[in-house]
């Protein structure tokens, strides 16, 4: 079945077109879409052109399940295959961020994260991805005009940049004005370092807040946490971050999760200083969750590997983390999930 929310407009005025329809129709469905409804809430569009859409897909993301915190709801998905994906969104005093997923599982094999351990399984649609910001907004009390979700992260389950053309296409569809009209600075991307892909997005939609998880500043240590980092080294990745910042003229942000042990130490803390000298940039410091499959602990070091960063003139925050309450990182909850289903 073919998901309605793949298309953006100009390409649902095709399909109304090839359906014999007025062009004005795609508007309205669009509109509906967006709205989160599903075609029997829908009561814009005539019953013939509804059923002339039977074999088509409405919402391709079902909220299945809901953990409320206190300053983050994270959600399960259902997706229209039954794959479980999974979504958070956090309250802030400057707005509400929602973090999408775009794969179901991923490929990358970082040593840290949930969302890897059993691979790939799916890349997400366009659709699919738009979908959790509807799914969401609807359940917020939000609509298109005033939405309820005002920052967009790409920080989920899966690698953004692998699944590129999808990802981009979101892009371009959650920041268009006949949709939901996000503008580019209230979008991060976060990515483990697809080098190449970074200078293909400098080139295709620059202005969106680039993130790169860095974890460690030296190749070989980065090797060891992360295996991307063997296809693209950190000369590569550095220069095309620079590229991206000097295209995007946006300040790049760099995640380093302190692990216990692994890249805590006052020698990373100025390894990391010296490699991002000179780059308009910023470093979140983030606790590791705590993943059960992983021999990792998170550092009893942060705070004096933040001063450390400060004292040598980085620009530097340490990111709370928030909803860890109700297992906000990545992939932990889809992965709960699946072991008490299978429990069952
Ligand atoms: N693949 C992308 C986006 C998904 S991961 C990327 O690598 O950036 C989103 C962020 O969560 C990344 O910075 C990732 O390194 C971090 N992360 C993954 N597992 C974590 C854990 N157990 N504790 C803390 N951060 C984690």
């Amino acid at each position: 079945m073919k998901i309605l929310l793949d298309n953006d407009l100009n390409e649902l005025q095709q399909l109304m077109l090839d359906l014999n329809e007025p062009k004005f129709r795609a508007k309205q469905l669009y509109d509906s879409l967006l709205l989160g409804q599903n075609v029997d809430e829908n009561t814009t569009l005539p019953k013939l052109l509804k059923e002339k859409l039977s074999d088509y897909i409405w919402q391709p993301i079902k909220i299945y399940k809901t953990y409320e915190g206190k300053d983050a709801v994270k959600f399960l998905y259902k997706l229209n295959d039954n794959n479980i994906i999974e979504g958070i969104v956090m309250f802030h005093k400057y707005g509400n961020t929602l973090c999408v997923s775009t794969q179901v599982g991923c490929r990358m094999g970082c040593k840290f994260c949930a969302s890897t351990l059993d691979g790939l399984l799916r890349n997400l649609t366009c659709g699919e991805i738009l979908g959790q910001v509807v799914a969401v907004n609807k359940y917020l009390g939000g609509n298109i005009a005033d939405r309820k979700i005002t920052n967009i992260v790409l920080m989920g389950s899966g690698e953004p940049l692998d699944n590129y053309d999808n990802v981009l296409k979101f892009l371009k569809m959650v920041t268009d004005k006949n949709s939901f009209t996000f503008s580019k600075r209230n979008i991060s991307l976060s990515t483990c370092g697809l080098a190449d892909k970074i200078d293909k997005l400098a080139d295709d939609f620059a202005g969106i807040v680039l993130t790169i998880s860095l974890h460690s500043s030296t190749q070989s240590k980065r090797q060891e946490i992360m295996p991307i980092a063997y296809k693209y080294d950190l000369t590569t990745l550095i220069n095309s971050v620079k590229n991206y910042a000097i295209k995007s003229g946006r300040r790049v942000v760099f995640e380093y999760t302190l692990i216990d042990g692994v890249n805590d130490s006052i020698e990373d803390a100025k390894n990391l200083s010296k490699l991002t000298k000179g780059l308009m940039c910023h470093i979140n410091l983030i606790p590791l969750n705590f993943v059960k499959e992983r021999n990792l602990q998170t550092s009893k070091n942060i705070y004096n590997f933040e001063k450390q960063l400060k004292n040598m003139g980085c620009s530097v925050t340490v990111r709370n983390s928030m909803g860890s309450e109700i297992d906000g990182a990545c992939g932990q909850l889809r992965r709960k999930h699946l072991a008490e289903e299978n429990n069952e």
